[in-house]
């Protein structure tokens, strides 16, 4: 798979990285201020860290790798990797004639650092938030971090010294949006999960019943339902900061990037709205 990328040819994404990045460090967070929708919950008592990868397999695929691992184990029942998130912003906007670009290749390199040295990716990630709690708490702030920006990692199963990031920072208020509904984390009292909804498999739609949890649904309307499943609707892009919510919602998110153009099931059309 050829590549172009600021104006070089590079025979394959492994060429690009052995060529452009062989020595260069890797920053596994991402600060808040560069996601639009994430700034919002900056404010003068909380600041917000998230970490993006390339989701569901695309590490792999990219790297034409034989097997393909993939980060988020629903999203091919759930289809939502067709219109993954990961396209919206400036994630999915490639200069003419070229093939990618730097926030993808970031990505990447962040992916394939957790698939394959994992033990080190762990040991960074740990000292990363070290370093964001520390300034938290110099600049009087609520520290709060969403892992799985762009991916559907199972944290609580990621351990380092013997402890999950959970644990090891119960000061950090951490959140994510999360496709597997078989996830045992509500024990866990600094960590919310949103469940997010999809169409595209009956029976994965029909989990939406048994779920606690808010529910994420993205719909393709200009405006949102007032209610959907019998659950009140909240616009959920007025702010990231999901674990403010009330209970028992929908979280209502409008198609961005790809999503727009997804018929799958994983964006909800208006007749669909009842
Ligand atoms: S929507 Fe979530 S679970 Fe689905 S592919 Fe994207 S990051 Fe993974």
């Amino acid at each position: 798979m050829k590549v172009i990328f600021k104006n070089n040819t590079y025979k394959s994404y492994q060429d690009l990285l052995d060529r452009e990045y062989k020595d260069k460090p890797i920053t596994i967070l991402t600060k808040g201020e560069s996601n639009a929708k994430l700034k919002k919950g900056i404010t003068e008592k909380a600041d917000v860290m998230l970490l993006h990868m390339l989701p569901h397999n695309k590490a792999d695929v990219l790297m034409n790798r034989k097997v393909k691992r993939t980060l988020c184990p629903f999203a091919k029942l759930a289809q939502c990797h067709v219109a993954c998130l990961n396209t919206a912003g400036r994630g999915g906007i490639i200069k003419r004639g070229e093939t990618t670009n730097a926030i993808e290749v970031a990505r990447l390199r962040r992916s394939l650092y957790y698939l394959d040295d994992r033990e080190n990716f762990l040991a960074q990630l740990h000292k990363e938030i070290t370093a964001f709690m520390n300034k938290c708490k110099r600049n009087n702030k609520k520290p709060c971090i969403r892992l799985n920006g762009t991916s559907d990692i199972q944290y609580e199963y990621e351990l380092y010294q013997g402890k999950n990031m959970f644990e090891h920072f119960p000061e950090i208020q951490f959140y994510d949006y999360t496709k597997i509904p078989t996830r045992k984390v509500a024990h866990i009292e600094n960590y919310h999960t949103t469940w997010s909804y999809s169409e595209a498999n009956e029976g994965y739609a029909k989990l939406s019943e048994k779920v606690s949890d808010n529910i994420a649904v993205v719909f393709r309307t200009k405006d949102l339902p007032s209610r959907f499943k019998g659950r009140k609707v909240i616009d959920g892009d007025k702010t990231d900061m999901r674990f403010l919510d009330e209970p028992n919602v929908i979280v209502g998110l409008k198609a961005k990037g790809q999503a727009k153009k997804d018929y799958t099931g994983f964006v909800i059309d208006v007749l669909q709205i009842a």
